[in-house]
């Protein structure tokens, strides 16, 4: 029997402990708030899906302080990992699309890729949502919720007691995946291609030292027609475990029941392309491949996170990337309104700035899985490759968060290798000097906003608006007292400022406002209530 009990309050609770919530938990730690993190589940997840972090993912992570745990996680990419596409996993190789070197920007980043997995990085992230404050319950289901003006009512149950309670939230974020039920209920509709296929992963014991192109990490996408749709393999943490993804055709009848063992061994055996291969399968599970966009990402006080504001397909491991990076440029704003430091317009900028970006990235996916997995449904409707650099380190947000300039061209990608410094850019990467120690500019930011000048007079200026508006803001002088060192003396050249001007930082590196002029105290109050909806 279950009993209901009133009324706990968090100022955000979060449904679903994957990349997106965990991720999200820790940036609102980060910024000082502490959250509640549900999840049904007993645990993060244990089934292997996503692999590796993207520059920008570990930009952001590095703010977090856990760029270096993950890495340590994650496999060395130095070894090489491949990713290819074949007929079978030991059968002809018809393209390679990464082959022993993966792509690195040093110019760009501070940062280089990491390759951890899902199931080693969530945990990462919840034991650091916890440090900074964030409370974890597993073990329990949002059931339903509702929101007002004020707040949210979400009733929750102890999956193991049967027990419910609600509790009352400022704010609700749904991080609650692909099968998540909160985006419906908040009336949010989807947009998209839709569901392109039913997959059945299994998980394998093999040995396969030898098959594998000698590494002990790899990624195949198969072009093969015995196979009635997509087959993919990949390596698992596990040394000498794999999985293999292959389609199945539910739309046909079909069900899991159809597949037992002994069938599922022989699917996997032509994958491999070893018939007779000894395997022992270790878990099956059922997954969906979708390409959907939430219309909008926010409903009143409900904002959507991860796979529940963008279901892609997997090919580009961009998925688990984008759910984190979600969170990351969620937490601030949501701590600033929380804090009282903002407006709550300034929630609005999640739907301007993350629903783009996610139609982007679901977009090149989708056109990746044509290209590598079912070249026969090419229509010539799949959008045009995006170079990663640009898809990654160079995406804009012209009409977010930002004070734009008069000749904004509302372009959501630019170049990072001819950064503009424009509002609602990147802050381009550079390398100072602090008291003698090098570090990137990249770690000036992160919390807070940033005043990046080479101008005393800006300086007093941030404090006395800071001071006046409440709001966390500091000026960071680069060649001034502080014996902040521009080692190539090229950076107001790069942030498209004057030598007595000033360029305003958002918590998440992004280019919020910037002027050539002299100090002017009303310029900047003007620029950041304009930012903040103040
Ligand atoms: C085969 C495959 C390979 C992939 N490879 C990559 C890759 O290489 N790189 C990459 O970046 N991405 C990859 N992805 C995508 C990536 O796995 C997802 O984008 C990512 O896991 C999404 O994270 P999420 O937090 O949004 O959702 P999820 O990980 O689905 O988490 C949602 C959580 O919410 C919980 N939940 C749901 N409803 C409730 C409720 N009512 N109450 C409480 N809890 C609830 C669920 O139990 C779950 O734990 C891959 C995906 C697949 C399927």
């Amino acid at each position: 029997m279950s009993t209901t009990q009133h009324h706990e309050h968090v100022p955000v609770l979060i449904v679903g402990a994957g990349l997106a919530g965990t991720s999200t938990a820790m940036f609102l730690g980060l910024h000082g708030v502490p959250s509640l993190l549900v999840e049904r589940h007993p645990t993060t997840s244990n089934q292997p899906k996503a692999r590796g972090q993207s520059w920008h993912t570990m930009e952001a992570l590095r703010i977090a302080g856990v760029s270096e745990r993950v890495r340590a996680a994650g496999y060395d990419l130095d070894l090489g990992m491949p990713i290819v596409i074949a007929e079978s996993v030991t059968g002809r190789v018809l393209h390679e699309i990464i082959g022993e070197r993966w792509p690195e920007f040093p110019h760009l980043t501070p940062e280089r890729m990491g390759m951890a997995s899902q199931e080693r990085t969530e945990p990462i992230l919840a034991e650091r949502a916890r440090e900074l404050g964030a409370e974890i319950r597993f073990g329990t289901r949002l059931e339903s919720f509702e929101q007002d003006a004020d707040g949210v009512d979400v009733a929750l149950t102890d999956t193991g007691t049967g027990r419910s309670k609600t509790v009352r939230a400022d704010h609700l974020v749904a991080a609650d995946g692909w099968r998540g039920v909160v985006r419906e209920r908040a009336g949010i509709g989807t947009h998209g291609r839709g569901e392109l296929t039913r997959a059945i992963g299994v998980v394998f014991d093999a040995d396969l030292a030898d098959a594998v192109c000698g590494h002990e990490h790899a990624l195949f996408y198969l072009q093969n027609p015995a196979f009635d749709g997509m087959a993919n393999f990949v390596s698992t943490d596990t040394p000498g475990r794999w999985a293999a993804f292959f389609d199945y055709h539910p739309e046909r009848g079909e069900t899991l029941d159809d597949y037992p063992r002994e069938r599922l061994a022989e699917v996997v055996r032509r994958i491999v392309g070893i018939p007779g291969l000894p395997l022992e399968v270790v878990s099956v599970a059922e997954t969906g491949i979708a390409h959907r966009v939430a219309d909008r990402f926010s409903a009143g006080r409900v904002h959507l996170v991860g796979d529940t504001a963008h279901t892609m397909p997997p090919h580009g491991g961009q998925g688990g990337n984008t759910a984190m990076m979600d969170g990351f440029y969620l937490a601030w704003k949501l701590a600033a309104v929380v804090g009282g430091w903002a407006g709550l317009g300034l929630l609005d900028s999640h739907d301007a700035e993350r629903r783009p970006y996610g139609e982007m990235i679901a977009g090149q996916q989708y056109a990746n899985m044509i290209a590598r997995s079912m070249p026969q449904l090419a229509d010539g409707t799949e959008d045009a490759p995006v170079p990663p650099e640009q898809a990654l380190l160079g995406y804009r947000y012209p009409d977010g968060a930002v004070v734009p300039e008069r000749d904004e061209d509302g372009a959501r990608l630019e170049d990072p290798n001819h950064p503009t410094g424009r509002p609602g850019s990147h802050a381009p990467h550079f390398w100072l000097t602090r008291s003698g120690e090098r570090l990137p500019v990249l770690d000036l930011f992160g919390r807070g906003f940033v005043l990046l000048t080479g101008s005393d007079a800006w300086a007093k200026v941030a404090t006395e608006v800071a001071g006046r508006l409440g709001v966390p803001l500091r000026a960071e002088v680069v060649g001034g007292t502080d014996e902040l060192v521009d080692a190539d003396r090229d950076w107001r050249r790069r942030y498209g400022i004057g030598p007595d001007g000033a360029t305003l930082v958002r918590p998440d590196r992004f280019v919020a406002w910037r002027s050539s002029d002299a100090a002017d105290a009303a310029a900047l109050e003007a620029a950041l209530r304009r930012v903040l909806h103040r």
